[in-house]
């Protein structure tokens, strides 16, 4: 797959599905580069890089994470650039790093139904090793809102209330009129596939404040502001 440009400062890599790989972003600065997300493995990290390459962009400078599910983290060790994560990504990131990954601990926290996507297809077949995994925390902690000067053009991360996680964050492009917004319209995997009607309320309210014409999703094709929200409001 090939990494495909959006708008002048905006690139992407599509996501795919066979691995459960998210899309992963790019914001080209005239000083420094920002790359959404990190991915599922180190694998998913070189392609994402060898992409970059191809195009003669940069290595990232900056990686920002935008919820803590193992599709969006578990590349952040092998990413170029500075980590981002909001501080309930990195207390949950914290926690699956002293976990044990074997196939046993696996079988024993799910049987405990304390986790539900480490058996899926998706996991197995990016990770047909379990010893591969490496989980870190991030460098950087967010609380509320951080914006980045990348220069001549900024990213504005921030954390919302949404019905996927409660780390959720958006990455906002001003200057291109782009939203990164992860999974965060999704319901919530970790709580029987419950929709929350209020928080995606929430959500809907703050992407209505947004003025962006293109959001990015973890695991769909870019959609243009009116088809998101239209098929939100379907939702509630
Ligand atoms: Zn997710």
């Amino acid at each position: 797959m090939d990494i495909k440009k959006l708008t002048g400062k905006i690139y992407y890599l599509p996501h795919n599905p066979e691995f459960d790989r998210p899309l992963l972003g790019y914001i080209k600065g005239s000083k420094y580069n920002m790359m959404i997300d990190a991915g599922t493995s180190d694998k998913h990290v070189e392609e994402f890089n060898n992409g970059l390459l191809k195009n003669n962009l940069k290595n990232p400078d900056f990686v920002a994470i935008t919820h803590w599910h193992w599709d969006h983290t578990f590349g952040m060790h092998a990413v170029n650039g500075v980590t981002i994560a909001h501080e309930k990504t990195n207390e949950k990131l914290h926690e699956l790093k002293n976990q044990e990954w074997s196939e046993q601990a696996i079988k024993a926290r799910v049987e405990q139904g304390k986790e539900i996507e480490f058996k899926n297809e998706e996991f197995r077949n990016e990770y047909k090793d379990l010893n591969e995994i490496k989980i870190v925390t991030a460098d950087i902690i967010v609380d509320k809102k951080l914006v980045f000067n990348l220069g001549d053009v900024t990213a504005h991360i921030f954390h919302v209330e949404a019905p996927h996680s409660d780390d959720s964050m958006l990455i906002y492009v001003p200057e291109e009129k782009i939203l990164f917004i992860g999974d965060s319209t999704s319901e919530d995997f970790y709580n029987n596939h419950y929709l929350d009607k209020d928080k995606l309320n929430s959500l809907i309210i703050t992407l209505e404040s947004i003025d962006f014409t293109h959001c990015l999703l973890g695991h769909t094709d870019p959609l243009k502001k009116s088809d998101i929200l239209g098929y939100l409001n379907t939702l509630l």
